[in-house]
């Protein structure tokens, strides 16, 4: 049985004030004994002061990205260790925006993953399409490519103690979210392919839906059988909407 998950990526947006008002929120609204495991990602800076507001709550703190390397002279990097020492329990890698505008390749990604769960964090591994991926007809190869790179690197064992997340990249940040069937055809993949190698982790692998997740559509998506929750930007910076999709994962 896989367990419900959301988990909000705060991207480069928050202060100290926004954060301490946000957090008080969601922690407010929470239910008592929510059905899905929540997670907040913020910036970097942010983790330490947000992991104490979180202590004793039942939202876990995540990180954006980590290095792949363990430690050494790598100016302006954050290790998997570092994250681990100050109370991360998962932590994004992969996300289409490092990948685009960082230009992150596969073989990096598959690295950080590694390295995150070298130190016992939770990786959640984005993987997903471009638009003109879409079009060409070349969703499945571009998300087998990406998820091949970490089957063979760290075994499907590993593959299914972290998280994927399906975003494609058109539905980030644009308001235009896959509709439930695309979504599912693609975590239905995904699974097939974790499956090839073996078909239990697979039936166990959590698989999150990304892109322009909001209140409204959040119900329709997480009802697809495939679909295991949602990781969500924009919205989860909003406590009432974060919230809804919350409750809609149970
Ligand atoms: C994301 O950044 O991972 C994301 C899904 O963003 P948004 O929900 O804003 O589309």
């Amino acid at each position: 049985m896989r367990r419900p998950m959301v988990a909000g990526n705060w991207k480069m947006h928050g202060s100290r004030g926004e954060n301490a008002r946000l957090v008080e929120e969601l922690i407010g609204g929470l239910p008592p004994a929510a059905s899905a495991d929540c997670v907040v990602c913020p910036p970097f800076v942010y983790l330490q002061e947000v992991g104490r507001m979180l202590r004793d709550s039942p939202i876990a703190l995540g990180a954006q990205d980590t290095c792949a390397e363990p430690q050494g002279a790598f100016t302006g990097e954050i290790s998997a260790g570092m994250l681990k020492d100050i109370g991360c329990k998962y932590v994004i890698v992969g996300h289409s925006e490092r990948r685009l505008i960082f230009r992150e390749s596969d073989q990096l990604v598959a690295r950080k993953f590694a390295a995150a769960h070298a130190k016992a964090l939770i990786p959640i591994l984005c993987v997903g399409e471009q638009l003109a991926d879409r079009e060409a007809n070349r969703t499945e190869e571009v998300i087998a490519r990406q998820l091949d790179v970490v089957l063979e690197l760290c075994g499907p064992d590993v593959l299914g103690q972290g998280v994927v997340a399906y975003e494609p990249v058109w539905a980030i940040g644009t308001g235009r979210n896959a509709t439930p069937q695309q979504a599912q055809d693609a975590h239905a993949f995904i699974r097939a392919r974790i499956a090839a190698r073996d078909a239990r982790i697979a039936a166990e692998t959590r698989i999150l839906y990304g892109g322009s997740v909001k209140a409204g559509n959040a119900a329709e998506l997480f009802a697809m059988p495939d679909v295991d929750g949602g990781l969500v930007g924009g919205a989860s910076l909003k406590a009432d909407e974060f919230l809804a999709i919350i409750a809609a994962a149970r």
